[in-house]
């Protein structure tokens, strides 16, 4: 866990100073992932917003008010997950970030699952869901194919269960899209969870009776 801490620690540094993208000109800070790296559970979003890159931490905003509620809604606790984004720095205007910006931030976001290890990784829309899906080599359709299903995936030595749902921000002011956000905690989000539980925890009688 030392090591693991101390790498942890250097990978902060190193995106916190980065220039690898034209991103760090307009940025105030560059935002880290942000929790505990003995978690099991990643979240991944697409990009810092304004709160974001004011603070210095993931998903404070709107957004992140709305995905805290998922997350209860999910039985999981905000200081239990590791969330984080595709790309560490604000791009101008909230617009999304670009192919070359992805490519050049895509390094920090593999060094965060090789130390996590994660077995289950829910990506925040269609950014976060595509990257990961090639980041695993699946084709990506479009979020409407992928959202809601659980996914097997494997790459860089990691395995984990990939889910797709909307990003928080998208379902701010939409109510259509914030149930089918809800639905997504609440059914494939909370199952996925307890599957993994109870494939951690030793069979006992109890399990075999009816
Ligand atoms: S977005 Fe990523 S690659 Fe670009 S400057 Fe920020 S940390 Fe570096």
């Amino acid at each position: 866990m030392e090591a693991q801490s101390r790498l942890y620690l250097e990978l902060v540094s190193d995106i916190k100073k980065c220039t690898k993208c034209p991103l760090h000109m307009s940025r105030t800070q560059a935002v880290p992932g942000d929790g505990p790296i003995n978690t099991e559970i990643v979240l991944v979003g697409e990009a810092p917003g304004k709160s974001e890159d004011e603070q210095g931490k993931p998903f404070v905003g709107a957004a992140g008010k709305l995905l805290d509620k998922l997350l209860e809604i999910a039985g999981l606790e905000r200081s239990k997950v590791y969330i984080t984004n595709v790309v560490k720095c604000r791009p101008p205007e909230n617009r999304e970030p670009e192919d070359n910006e992805i490519k050049a931030c895509n390094n920090y976001l593999r060094r965060e699952l090789s130390l996590i290890k994660p077995k289950l990784i829910v990506a925040l829309g269609r950014i976060a869901g595509k990257t990961l899906y090639e980041m695993c080599g699946i084709r990506w359709v479009n979020i409407n194919v992928a959202r809601g299903r659980v996914v097997d995936c494997r790459t860089n030595n990691l395995e984990f269960k990939l889910i797709v749902t909307y990003h928080p921000a998208a379902a701010l002011y939409n109510p259509n899209l914030r149930s089918e956000l809800e639905r997504d905690f609440r059914e494939h989000i909370a199952e996925s969870i307890r599957r993994h539980e109870k494939t951690k925890r030793k069979l006992t009688l109890e399990d075999f009776r009816l």
